[in-house]
């Protein structure tokens, strides 16, 4: 299968499997995934590249990968998805594509395209309005704005997957941004590396992202399956032109929600040099809400990973908070008393060890 075409990345976007004849021919689906695609498509679109289907196992139901990326009936089930709203985080404001909630940093949304529409995605409503890509005006509507502001340090270009657009438009956004003084950090939302790597091997895409420096990559690695040959090939790439690159997991029911799989996830991400920056709780979201588990299982697992992995391949856990309230670390306790005369830590091997104060 490594043929030339499989590592051409305009094929892999091209040959994006959408339908069940198409899917089938890398997995068996069963007579419910059948069914669900059929519906589910209507109202939340379905593709998935060649390449991040392949990493699946054709016959396994439960297979991480496939649950990412074909739908199910609980997708659609009214009693499960009650509670989710479609934009809990009020990510909606006056400028098309704009969310500026933390005064230092920005969210700049320029497409609903992404190479693979997963399932989890806690922007379902961007992708559910059909493929659309910013044009010249609405991208120079928010790089005014952002002009404006002062107090900007930091512009997150998302989507939708920025990465998607081809190198033009995106190296006049980030021309425009690198011409704003005030703006220090551009940061990078992107899920190519783990859905479609071959995107990293365009040199001309790599000199765009030097040139513009300093640029981050905020990536999305979900499990250690999705660590291939080839992603690891493009995170080399990335790294060697001076391009950091962070992982943004979220940790989702029978997907990775247990401590041994977590675990697993963050050594490999280490082992590739990605450094695992967040753990996030599933958001409550319409369409996602089959996916959450409960917060007590993410601290389990968070108080898992505290001394059997290397502090670096310890993300922060963090949920985020409904109306556009920003986002909550959350930890295990390990502070079990505190009065005037001592703390009381619990260590990782569960004793309990006096501090002076
Ligand atoms: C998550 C988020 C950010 C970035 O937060 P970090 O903690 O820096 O990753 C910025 N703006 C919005 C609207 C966000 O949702
Ligand atoms: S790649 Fe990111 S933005 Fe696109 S569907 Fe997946 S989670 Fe959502």
């Amino acid at each position: 299968m490594k043929s030339q075409q499989w590592l051409d990345y305009n094929w892999q976007i091209k040959n994006r499997l959408r339908e069940a004849e198409e899917l089938e021919k890398f997995i068996s689906l069963t007579p419910s995934e059948k069914k669900a695609l059929k519906s589910v498509k209507k109202i939340y679109p379905v593709a998935v590249t060649p390449y991040y289907l392949s990493l699946a196992d054709p016959k396994d139901p439960d297979d991480p990968i496939r649950k990412q990326v074909v739908p199910v009936p609980a997708e659609l089930d009214e009693k499960i998805q009650l509670r989710g709203e479609e934009d809990p985080f009020k990510e909606e404001g006056e400028i098309k594509g704009l969310t500026h909630r933390y005064p230092d940093r920005v969210l700049m949304v320029v497409t609903t395209f992404c190479a693979v529409y997963c399932r989890h995605c806690m922007r379902k409503r961007i992708f559910s309005q059909g493929e659309k890509v910013w044009n010249f005006e609405e991208l120079k509507a928010m790089i005014d704005y952002i002009k404006s502001r002062e107090e900007i340090k930091e512009v997150i270009i998302s989507g939708g997957d920025p990465l998607t657009l081809n190198n033009e438009k995106l190296e006049f956004i980030l021309k425009e941004l690198r011409r704003i003084k005030h703006v220090e950090i551009i940061r990078l939302g992107t899920r190519l590396l783990v859905t479609a790597p071959q995107r990293f091997f365009d040199d001309k895409l790599l000199d765009i992202l030097e040139k513009y420096s300093p640029i981050w990559i905020n990536t999305h690695f979900n499990h250690s399956k999705e660590i291939t040959e080839l992603s690891q090939k493009a995170v080399e790439r990335l790294l060697r032109r001076g391009i950091p690159v962070n992982n943004q997991a979220v940790l989702l029911k029978g997907i990775n929600d247990d401590p041994e799989t977590i675990l697993k996830l963050m050594r490999n991400l280490l082992r590739i040099k990605v450094k695992p920056l967040y753990l996030f709780h599933c958001d409550p979201v319409k369409g996602v809400m089959h996916f959450r588990t409960t917060i007590e299982k993410g601290l389990e697992i968070m108080d898992y990973l505290r001394g059997r992995i290397s502090g670096m391949g310890i993300p922060t856990y963090a949920l985020d908070l409904p109306g556009g309230k920003g986002k909550v670390p959350l930890l295990p306790n390990y502070c079990v008393k505190n009065n005037k005369s001592e703390y009381v830590f619990k260590s990782i091997k569960g004793e309990e060890v006096s501090y002076p104060v």
